[in-house]
């Protein structure tokens, strides 16, 4: 029984290949593999509401993520989200988070920043704040993206209210070092197989240390996709040329992280979904 902890099933990129990826699901995951499918803007999450009403693997997260933090959005945003979470109390928060990477490294023609008003860091940190604060008030998990600003969002888990039950750092790629003070602030940890690629050492090695009652799986679909040896399941690429990746390659996301942890991948998976379960799981 496998667990995705963090995609876009929303995503225009998978929406023609939804009956496809519906029919695979169970397949892949198990009898009741489940699905944590993340808003990035107010305008997908009646996608996401949609979906999380058609297809009972999938337990729906709203929120604006940080590459779509300087987009504009309706006035009363912050009163959606609340409604939607409690609308649905299998409902949590993401993807929210703080984004250096667009801001300091990503090429001007960078394609997956066509159209995006890159928001400035403190306009990031208060729609992130905003959203946290909603999380933290009815203890939903809130599922954050940190890209190349740990320096930033160190402080603000420190010395701000976080949920209770948790939250999800997601594909971690902070630096080592910080992983023992982050457990204790009550972060989990996603693996992404993108990590298997021979390039991302680092990522592996800091998944060997992440302590086992915080690990998670996740496959970021349609982003993120295992290198090609660990494909187990395939898509055609998307009309402008962009690679698609399948939730149902969340199977090398397990097969990875439990090779290279030296574990059993049935007892990983195990450990893996009683984790899942106290991370999201409706109380
Ligand atoms: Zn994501």
């Amino acid at each position: 029984m496998l667990h995705d902890a963090h995609n876009h099933l929303q995503d225009d990129a998978l929406e023609p290949h939804l009956p496809r990826i519906a029919e695979a699901w169970p397949g892949v995951a198990g009898a009741s593999g489940l699905m944590v499918v993340n808003g990035t803007h107010p305008t997908d999450w009646p996608r996401i509401a949609a979906l999380a009403e058609r297809h009972a693997f999938v337990r729906p997260a709203y929120g604006i993520h940080p590459w779509d933090a300087g987009a504009p959005r309706p006035a009363d945003w912050k009163e959606q989200l609340a409604a939607k979470l409690d609308a649905d109390p299998r409902a949590t928060v993401g993807e929210i988070g703080l984004d250096r990477w667009i801001l300091e490294m990503a090429r001007p023609d960078d394609p997956r920043l066509a159209g995006v008003r890159r928001a400035s860091m403190p306009e990031q940190i208060e729609i992130f704040l905003e959203q946290l604060l909603l999380a933290t008030s009815r203890d939903r998990a809130a599922t954050i993206h940190c890209l190349h600003a740990y320096d930033d969002l160190l402080p603000l888990l420190r010395h701000r209210p976080l949920p209770a039950r948790g939250f999800l750092l997601h594909a971690f790629g902070g630096p080592p070092g910080l992983v023992p003070e982050l457990v204790g602030l009550g972060a989990y940890f996603s693996f992404n197989p993108s990590f298997l690629d021979p390039r991302k050492a680092r990522q592996r090695d800091t998944f060997k240390l992440i302590p086992p009652d915080r690990l998670l799986c996740e496959t970021d679909a349609p982003a993120m996709l295992p290198p090609q040896a660990w494909r187990t399941h395939k898509l055609p690429p998307s009309a402008d040329g962009s690679p698609v990746n399948h939730p149902g390659n969340i199977e090398a996301a397990y097969a990875g992280l439990a090779a290279l942890r030296g574990e059993d991948t049935a007892s990983l998976a195990q450990r893996v979904a009683e984790n899942f379960h106290r991370l999201f799981s409706a109380r």
